[in-house]
Formats: structure tokens, sequence, C-alpha cells
């Protein structure tokens, strides 16, 4: 890893072990989750990503309204990217349920309603596969990234990790769905982060991007 002087120095608070020359890229998310799993996986690239608060930054709402997870990340990422000065990183993922067509999909987060707890969120989740069978109970995660360099450059990467629901949450640890997300008989609630990130659909698409962005360290 060659420094340069111009990169920023930071000392930012979601990098856990201090570096001093690292590159600030902004995530379109206010999910701390989201940050904290980025951070993990793309350190070793000596990049940091920051929310846009924590820089000032005001992005606004942004109508998601792709039609696929890709086209939402798109849009976050394009629309961050105009307002700020940094590179920028927008995550759109969610839960498809094959039980009820692939939903709740890109309205993952927007299921139950806006402001709806992940509590709420669940319980909704199980009261509708209430009556759904074992074998029927098939989902898959998807996460696709879309990065956009300070040069315009646009990387896009999407990645799955397929799974079932649980008739009940296991485990207090990840967000959103986790708890009734079952891999392998385990929740993703109750796996360690290491566990996660090595088989989830958002650890495999950051794999993608950090191979990626290896590639263009120089355009940092
Ligand atoms: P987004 O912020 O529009 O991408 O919506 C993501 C939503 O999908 C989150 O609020 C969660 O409900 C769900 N989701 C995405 N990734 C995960 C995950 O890794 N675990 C659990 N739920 C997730």
């Amino acid at each position: 890893m060659i420094y340069s002087p111009l990169m920023p120095k930071v000392s930012v608070k979601h990098c856990f072990q201090r570096i001093d020359y690292m590159t600030e890229f902004v995530i379109a998310t206010n999910n701390e989750k989201k940050l904290i799993e980025i951070n993990r996986i793309l350190k070793p690239l000596s990049i940091c990503a920051v929310t846009a608060k924590e820089k000032g930054i005001n992005l606004g709402d942004v109508e998601e309204n792709g039609l696929t997870f890709a086209q939402n990340a798109y849009i976050k990422a394009s629309s961050a990217a105009s307002k700020c000065d940094y590179a920028v990183i927008a995550d759109d993922s969610g839960l498809c349920v094959d039980a009820l067509d692939g939903r709740p999909g890109i309205y993952s987060a927007r299921y139950g309603g806006d402001n709806c707890s992940s509590d709420k969120q669940i319980q909704m989740l199980l009261d509708e596969l209430k009556n759904v069978e074992e074998e029927k109970r098939g989902a898959h995660f998807t996460c696709s990234i879309c990065c956009i360099l300070k040069n315009g450059r646009v990387i896009k990467v999407e990645d799955y990790c397929y799974g079932s629901i649980a008739y009940e949450p296991f485990g207090n640890g990840g967000f959103g769905y986790d708890p009734i997300f079952l891999v392998n008989g385990k929740s993703f609630a109750s796996l360690s982060d290491e566990e996660k990130d090595a088989q989830s659909h958002r650890g495999k698409a950051l794999r993608k991007l950090k191979d990626e962005l290896s590639k263009y360290t120089e355009e940092f």
C-alpha cells in the first residue's frame, strides 16, 4: 500500500483499528449495522466507510423507486455522489420469500409501512407464513452494492444467500430479519460476525466489491 499525503488523515470511530491514512467513502445509508459490516470487509483496502451525517452532509430523502435491488442501489449512490465530494457506497438489500412470490423483496425495509419496527416486521412475516410447511419456507437475501468513485467510475456488485424462514426468532445479534433467517439450522442473528460475513449476501457482495476496488486504488 502506498500512502499518499493527499489521502485524508482520519480518526473515525467506526474503524476498528486506527490506521493513519485511510480513504473515507461516504455510505448512502443510516444503517449502523450495515456500516459496521462494510468496514469489517473493506478495511484491508484502507477504506473507511463513514456516514454522510458524520461529514455534515445532508443526503436528503431519495425516492427508491427502482424495480430491482440493483436499480435502487444505483439511485441511492448516484444521488449521494451528486451531493458530496467523496466516493460513495450504497447498499440495497432485502429478503425474498418463496411462499410470498418474492416479497417483501425490495420493499423489505418498508414492509409494514414507514417506521415499522423490525420486531413488528418479523411478526408480520411469521403471521403470513404461519400455515406454510417447513419445506416451502425457502427464502433468500439479496445484496446489491453500487460504488461511485470521485472520478465517476461506477462499480456494481450483487450476491445472494439462500436459506429458509424459521417459525420463531432465534438469537440476539444482527439486525432486520436476521432472527428468522436460517442457514444450516442457525439464524443469522445467532452467528458471530465472522460466520455471518462468510456466508451472508452482504459479506459475499462486499468481497466482490473489495476485489473490484483493489483494481482502482490509484483512483481513490
Ligand atoms: P434497504 O436499507 O432499503 O437496503 O433495506 C434493507 C432492509 O432489508 C433492512 O432494513 C432489513 O430489514 C433487510 N435486510 C437487509 N440486509 C439484511 C441482513 O443482513 N439481515 C437482516 N435483514 C436485512
